[in-house]
This record gives C-alpha cells, sequence and structure tokens, in this order.
C-alpha cells in the first residue's frame, strides 16, 4: 500500500524504455524484462562461449548469462550502467546472477572474483568501474572474497571496436597480476559486461597463467555469438 502511494507520489521508470513501472516491477518494465534473451549457458555442459575461447588460452569454464545483439535492449542497458552510473542495474544483473549461480552445481568455490579492470586513467575519466557494484553485489550473495585489484591494466586503449580480431589477438597484454598474489590451488571467476571476440577475457587468463590457479572460470553479463 505505502509502496503503491509512493509510486502514484513518484513514479519510477523503466531503465531500458523509460516507461512507467508498475508495483512491483523493479528496474525494468515486464515487456522489456521479456526482451532479455537468457543464454542457459552453465559451468557443467559446454557451450559455445566455451567454444569460443578453444585454443586461444588455458580456462576452465566460460558462462554468459544473456545473449547480446546490437538492436536488442541488454545493449541499452550495458550502456547505462557502463556510461551513466546507473550502478543499481549491477545489483540487478547480480541478483540474476546469483539465482543461476546457485543453481550451477560445477562452480561451488571462487577465492577470487576478478572484475576485468580499467586502466587508471579510463577510471579516472569514468569515475568507476561498471563492474564494480556487480561483482560485489555478486560476491556477497555468492559469499565469495572480491579481488578488484588482482589483476591490473597496465595500457590505456581508447576501444577495441576498430580493431580487427586478429590484431587484437596479437597484441601485447594489456593486464598483469598482482606480484604478492599466490593463486597456486586456487579458484578464479574473471567477470566482465560483455564478450564478443574473447580477447579481453583472453588476455587476462593469460596475466594469470604463471601463477598457475587451479581453475579459471569466465563469467559475462552478455555474449554475442556468431550464430543468432
Ligand atoms: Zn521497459
Amino acid at each position: 500500500m505505502f509502496k503503491s502511494v509512493i509510486d502514484i507520489l513518484i513514479p519510477r521508470s523503466c531503465s531500458a524504455c523509460l516507461s512507467h513501472l508498475s508495483f512491483g516491477e523493479q528496474l525494468l518494465c515486464t515487456a522489456c524484462r521479456h526482451q532479455l534473451s537468457t543464454t542457459n549457458f552453465n559451468f557443467c555442459l559446454e557451450n559455445e562461449c566455451d567454444r569460443s575461447f578453444y585454443g586461444k588460452t588455458k580456462f576452465t569454464k566460460a558462462s554468459a548469462l544473456f545473449y547480446f545483439d546490437q538492436a536488442g535492449i541488454l545493449k541499452a542497458l550495458l550502456h547505462h550502467l557502463k556510461y551513466r552510473d546507473q550502478q543499481q542495474l549491477g545489483d540487478f544483473f547480480a541478483n540474476w546472477a546469483a539465482e543461476i549461480l546457485k543453481q550451477d552445481s560445477c562452480l561451488t568455490t571462487v577465492d577470487y572474483l576478478v572484475p576485468v579492470p580499467l586502466h587508471w586513467r579510463k577510471k579516472h575519466q569514468r569515475g568507476y568501474n561498471q563492474l564494480h557494484q556487480f561483482c560485489k553485489r555478486l560476491s556477497k550473495l555468492m559469499d565469495w572474497d572480491y579481488a578488484p585489484k588482482l589483476l591490473k591494466r597496465i595500457r590505456y586503449r581508447d576501444s577495441q571496436t576498430h580493431k580487427s580480431r586478429i590484431n587484437r589477438s596479437f597484441e601485447s597484454n594489456p593486464f598483469e597480476l598482482k606480484k604478492t598474489i599466490d593463486l597456486c590451488n586456487r579458484t578464479v571467476l574473471i567477470v566482465d559486461d560483455l564478450i564478443t571476440t574473447g580477447s579481453t577475457m583472453t588476455h587476462c587468463c593469460n596475466a594469470l597463467a604463471n601463477s598457475s590457479p587451479s581453475k579459471i572460470y569466465l563469467l559475462s553479463i552478455g555474449y554475442r555469438s556468431r550464430f543468432v
């Protein structure tokens, strides 16, 4: 009752289409929520996200929550998360991810939950890492250690979008591992907002390789399929 009155006095808007949210709707209206296309990937069965990393790097399993396409609603939501500081979307995606991960019997323990880091200059320009709230919330819900400084981005880059896949694969690694951490017998989960070519995650895995973690899992909010 109280919430309904608040909704009338201070209408809340859908983060994607800006229509007014009804009572019971959180962040997204029902129509927009239904437009999110879940992958149904998990860390047990092989999926196309896994296959996109085969032969590129050493990792255990990869998964993603939603399919991404240029016209889809996820593109707008990731843009809001990344450039408009709508960190409540990080919580929204983390809640959804935790529901899925709690059902996943193949990933029960994570020692370090690691977001793909921004270069310090980019973080200064943007003011935040768009993955921070997502990872913080997810680590709390899953009772995993959040380790935002385990990886460091040592090379600044404006954008990947104009570079070809081949160019990106052969350039030197922009990430390095914090040297004081021993990953022997540890399980690491690397998190990004979007997997497209997989080059960012590949570089992150390669940066961890010398420290020999026992398992490296990869998780992203969005996955751009070559088949959709
Ligand atoms: Zn909407």
